[in-house]
Parts: C-alpha cells; sequence; structure tokens
C-alpha cells in the first residue's frame, strides 16, 4: 500500500503514522524528520534548512523535491510507502505524480487527519521531550511525573524551536495557503482522498483510518 499521510501540524500524524507502520508494514518517510537529520549532520544545507524550520515557513520546492525523490529512491518499498509531510505544496505533488508514474508505483489514497486551530495551538505548543532520552511529554496531556524533569531519566525537557505559538501560527498559515490546495489537486486528479477527524482520541483515529485503507483492498 502506497499512501501519503496530510493534515496540519499538531493533528497527530507522527502518533498515527507509527501506528499505521505496525499494522500495515509500510516504509515511512517524514520529510520533517529526513530534515530535521540534515539539520543535525551540521552540513551546510542542514543549517540552511535550521533557519528556515525555525520561522515555520516551507522548506523551498526545489530542496524538497530533490531530497524526498532521493529517499524514495532509496527505501526498499516493496512492503509499500507512506508519505509524512510530503508533498506540502502543489509543486511538490506534481513531482511526487512524476515519480512514482516513472515507478510504475502509484498512490493508492491520500489520507488527511483534520483539526481546529485552537486545538492544534494547544496540542504543540504543551509539547516538550527529553533533552537526554528523547522520551515525549505534554505538559497538560501527558506531563512527566518529576514536573520539569524527564521521569525515565532526570533529563532536561526541552521545546522544539518551531513549536512555540508564534511559529505554530505561522505553520498553520503555511499549511491553509499552500498544503490545503494539495489537497484540492489530489481530488482534481481522481486520487482516493481519505478525511479522518483528528478531534477524536487517537484510539478513535487509528480505528478510523484502519478501516478505510483496509476498505480499499476489498
Ligand atoms: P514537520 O515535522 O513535518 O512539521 O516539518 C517541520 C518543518 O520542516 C516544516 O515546518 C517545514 O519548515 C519543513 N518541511 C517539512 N516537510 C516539508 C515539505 N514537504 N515542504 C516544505 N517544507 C517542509
Amino acid at each position: 500500500m502506497r499512501i501519503v499521510l496530510m493534515g496540519p501540524p499538531g493533528a497527530g500524524k507522527g502518533t498515527q503514522a507509527a501506528r499505521l507502520v505496525e499494522t500495515f508494514g509500510m516504509k515511512h518517510l517524514s520529510s520533517g524528520d529526513i530534515f530535521r537529520a540534515e539539520k543535525a549532520s551540521g552540513s551546510e544545507l542542514g543549517r540552511k534548512l535550521s533557519d528556515i524550520m525555525a520561522s515555520g515557513a516551507l522548506v523551498p520546492d526545489e530542496i524538497v523535491v530533490e531530497m524526498m525523490a532521493g529517499a524514495i529512491a532509496a527505501v526498499d518499498e516493496s512492503a509499500g510507502l507512506m508519505l509524512d509531510g510530503f508533498p506540502r505544496t502543489v509543486a511538490q505533488a506534481e513531482a511526487l505524480d512524476t515519480t512514482l508514474k516513472e515507478n510504475g508505483t502509484p498512490l493508492d489514497a491520500v489520507v488527511v487527519i483534520t483539526a481546529d486551530d485552537d486545538e492544534i495551538v494547544g496540542r504543540i505548543t504543551g509539547r516538550r521531550a527529553c533533552g537526554s532520552c528523547g522520551k515525549g511529554f505534554h505538559v497538560k496531556f501527558m506531563p512527566s511525573g518529576k514536573g520539569d524533569v524527564c521521569d525515565a531519566c532526570d533529563g532536561p525537557l526541552t521545546q522544539r524551536d518551531d513549536d512555540r505559538e508564534d511559529v505554530v501560527r505561522e505553520r498553520l498559515a503555511a499549511y491553509k495557503k499552500q498544503t490545503e490546495p494539495v489537497i484540492a489537486y489530489y481530488r482534481g486528479s481522481g486520487a482516493k482522498v481519505i478525511e479522518v477527524n483528528g478531534s477524536q482520541s487517537p484510539d478513535a483515529v487509528t480505528a478510523d483510518m484502519v478501516e478505510a485503507l483496509r476498505s480499499l483492498g476489498g
């Protein structure tokens, strides 16, 4: 199964992506993770990406398309593929169509997780991760049992630069302006677009997605 997973920042894509991999076993490529790894490598490209990402703006299409085409070519997708966070513009979607057509591997579905703006801001600005072991927390929904430090290893809890409220609002604006048209693009091109209500509990979101994706095969 080959799918694109879309949704505004904070709609729960990361959590749901992990669960879909567990259920269907496909390969998962997250553009945000790929860019963060490049940033962590300290390369010149990584420094450029870091500035753009810290502002909440989108990375230019040429860079995204080249990096993602390379990542798709490098994975063994015989068990399927889930693209998460890519494509985020119509130009990226067109480039992806070309790559998939060349490979003879069309998309089976585009899954869109929806959520409203205020809920998203609350979810994202509360996210924390342990700077030592990486364990994830949320100040409201999943606080550390030890307050400001990690309850697994006593490491300091940190917030991603782009999870601050001003940056989250920028990321939401970029989603509405540049990414929502991608959904219309897929609808117009006849792709199967599955919308799932991301304001439900994570388990309910997973159940809806799994049911919709299973029904594709049948
Ligand atoms: P994410 O973790 O998916 O929210 O991505 C974090 C940041 O990486 C975004 O705010 C963008 O700056 C950048 N990014 C990730 N994927 C893309 C993409 N497909 N196109 C442009 N920028 C992207």
